[in-house]
């Protein structure tokens, strides 16, 4: 285990290429459209200077990636980390072109990133560091062209000033240039929570598959941001019971269940979800072998790898984080008959009802959160059965069944459209 651990590949941007290698095999995809696909289309790095609350300016390096836009606009969110690279923003655009083309939105796949700490910026220093972004990615974006939307560490607050600042440099307001915006200024009502809510939706899918319920289910979820906390709770308004969660810093570990609430209230008021009473306290990455039915990796990319696939005991995984599980131990979970629903499925509720956004932002005509949610609840429902399907036509894991089905849609449209010039 420990030599098959240190040789494991871990850079995001070659599993995305592994991943999609296995589906064209399937596919039997010509040459020509594997060199196309696998690459990405534009890749725009940027220096970014921000004026310190102390007077003092530091140059933070940013990124924006458009993998695909055969079948529309490139789309995809922002993320703020110090780990970020170029090879995970190139991998996370490839992983949004697929996702696009899983739930059949029209929409190529985008990704954006900048190093930097969040945490350890002001507010003021990071509207800075964002509107200076924003305007340095500016030539690339737009509402017809990318369209970018939350990530890691970055919210409804972001969004808007990355539309503020591109409204200002074009001199007129343009609500449809990012998603995930706040409800005042375009948002759309159920976005806040679709990531987590398209993943329940397939869960409840792939339970009655399995031939079990959720509400029978004991659930564990690792990541505490919008889409970890999210599904905690609303697996537990489903009936589910949370028998651990983390954030990155703590995990808790309750068999009886923890009280969402009660969790997401002591986070709030806290910061953390250290020192929750009553519960265990253990390693955040512990979370992913406790005893449960459903893992809900909801964090970072390589959360499952060959050094702990081996002790991970669900029996349904859904990957609300993308790129959590690597490539061999995906291998080691189809084996043992674990079913994975890959996040460019299980996490694909968050782009969906971002493209309802960007159509209401069009149209300027809003939608009420009941039709958004049962909108949504239609399209992953048709996407779940349509990978399944696929996996089992092909018999192969559901990962690959959603990459066959996505690359062929992918596929399609480049060849109807033909290489120009
Ligand atoms: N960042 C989210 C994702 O990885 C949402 C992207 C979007 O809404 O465009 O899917």
């Amino acid at each position: 285990m420990a030599t098959a651990a240190a040789q494991e590949e871990l850079n995001p941007f070659e599993i995305a290429k592994q991943q999609f290698d296995r589906a064209a095999d399937y596919l039997e995809l010509e040459q020509s459209l594997r060199n196309i696909l696998r690459s990405a289309k534009r890749q725009l790095i940027v220096s970014i200077p921000v004026k310190m609350d102390g007077g003092e300016v530091k140059v933070f390096e940013g990124y924006r990636v458009q993998h695909n836009i055969a079948r529309g606009p490139a789309k995809g969110g922002i993320r703020y980390h110090p780990n970020v690279t170029l090879d995970e923003v190139k991998a996370l655009a490839s992983w949004m072109t697929w996702k696009c083309a899983t739930v059949n939105i029209p929409y190529g796949g985008g990704k954006g990133g900048v190093i930097c700490d969040p945490k350890s910026l002001s507010k003021d220093e990071l509207e800075r560091l964002t509107r200076r972004y924003a305007f340095e990615i500016a030539p690339i974006i737009g509402p017809d062209r990318d369209i970018p939307a939350p990530d890691v560490y970055t919210d409804s607050q972001t969004m808007a000033w990355i539309m503020d600042t591109l409204s200002m440099v074009r001199g007129h307001t343009e609500l449809g240039v990012v998603t995930g915006k706040p409800l005042s200024l375009g948002g759309s009502l159920g976005r806040h929570e679709a990531t987590a809510r398209g993943a329940l939706y397939a869960l409840r899918e792939a339970c009655s598959v399995r031939g079990t319920k959720l509400k029978d289910a004991r659930v564990a979820v690792q990541g505490f941001g919008n889409a970890g906390s999210i599904i905690a709770r609303l697996v537990a308004e489903d009936g589910a019971r949370v028998v651990a969660a983390c954030d990155s810093k703590c995990g808790l570990h309750a068999e009886n269940g923890l009280d969402i609430q009660a969790v997401l209230k002591h986070k709030e008021e806290t910061g953390s979800l250290s020192g929750f009473p009553g519960v265990k306290e253990i390693a955040p990455n512990d979370v992913l072998e406790v005893d449960c039915d459903i893992l809900c990796p909801s964090a970072l990319e390589n959360s499952i790898t060959m050094a702990n696939v081996g002790k991970v005991k669900a029996k349904i995984i859904a990957e609300l984080a993308n790129g959590p599980t690597t490539p061999a131990a995906d291998r080691v979970l189809e084996d043992q008959g674990v079913m994975v629903i890959p996040d460019i499925l299980a996490n694909a509720g968050g782009v969906t009802v971002s493209y309802y956004e960007w159509v209401q932002d069009m149209y300027s005509f809003f939608w009420s959160e009941k039709r958004i949610n049962q909108t949504l609840e239609d399209t992953m429902g048709d996407a779940f059965h349509k990978v399944h399907q696929t996996a089992q036509r092909h018999g192969t894991d559901m990962r690959t069944g959603a990459y066959i089905l996505a690359i062929d849609r992918v596929a399609e449209a480049t060849r109807v459209r033909g290489i120009f010039p």
